[in-house]
């Protein structure tokens, strides 16, 4: 199948999960994981009216993103090494996926001579899962305000990569006890926080009736990947 058609089905099975649990349709963002996609993929992507794109490596998305329409804004959401910072705060308009203090700070350090705010998510690592990154909700609460506290950095929410199951219900408990972290960190902050980034090409309709505000669809939109970089995504 074609980007376009893949889009078009996506765009209407969100729709239906947005008018199952009664909101607006536009309250959902789709973000179109283009990572092992070529810039052609992502030209075709743009040409059918997708705008926002995720990437996980930061030497992909250096090769890739100068080679790709200039309309396409671009979010990271892999495991950002501090020796990365640098190139991420260069490359993308919002970083998904930061799991810890030190992260955050050089994430801020970065983003004084750039003159920016850098809007980041929190990853949480819902199941406590030993093969994943993200923080432990307990240490995610307890860092919250030193977090906030940074000048250049502005948290809007956070994001999960739930266990992988074939089973779409499966992911339900832990989509909610995301939407309910970010309840608790809204109630420390006393400010709301805009995103909750959780759904996969596999769950991503649970994932809005629990409160998704970004879905990040892969698979179900490009189609396959080649499978040593389906390997890298759980290291
Ligand atoms: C690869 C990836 C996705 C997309 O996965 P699909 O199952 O292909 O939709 C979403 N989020 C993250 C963090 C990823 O690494």
């Amino acid at each position: 199948m074609e980007f376009a058609d893949n889009l078009i089905s996506i765009q209407a099975r969100i729709a239906a999960a947005c008018t199952r649990v009664g909101r607006a349709e536009d309250s959902v963002m789709l973000l179109a994981v283009s990572k092992s996609h070529p810039p052609d993929a992502i030209r075709a992507a743009v040409a059918a009216g997708q705008v926002f794109f995720g990437e996980n490596k930061i030497q992909e998305a250096k090769a890739k993103i100068p080679l790709s329409p200039g309309q396409a804004r671009w979010h990271f959401i892999g495991h950002l090494q501090s020796n990365k910072v640098r190139e991420a705060v260069e490359l993308f308009e919002l970083i998904q996926g930061v799991d810890s203090l030190a992260i955050a700070q050089e994430i801020n350090r970065r983003a004084e001579p750039a003159a920016k705010t850098v809007p980041l998510l929190l990853e949480v690592n819902v199941a406590g899962e030993a093969s994943k990154f993200g923080y432990a909700p307990e240490k995610l609460l307890a860092e919250l305000p030193r977090l906030t506290a940074l000048p250049r950095i502005a948290v809007h929410g956070l994001m999960a990569i739930p266990p992988f199951s074939p089973f779409a219900e499966k992911s339900r408990p832990y989509f909610r006890r995301l939407r309910e972290l970010k309840l608790q960190c809204e109630n420390i902050l006393g400010v709301p926080l805009p995103h909750l980034s959780m759904g996969m090409s596999g769950d991503f309709e649970v994932a809005i009736e629990e409160g998704a505000t970004i879905v990040r669809v892969g698979t179900a939109l490009f189609g396959e990947r080649v499978s040593s970089l389906r390997r890298t995504e759980t290291e």
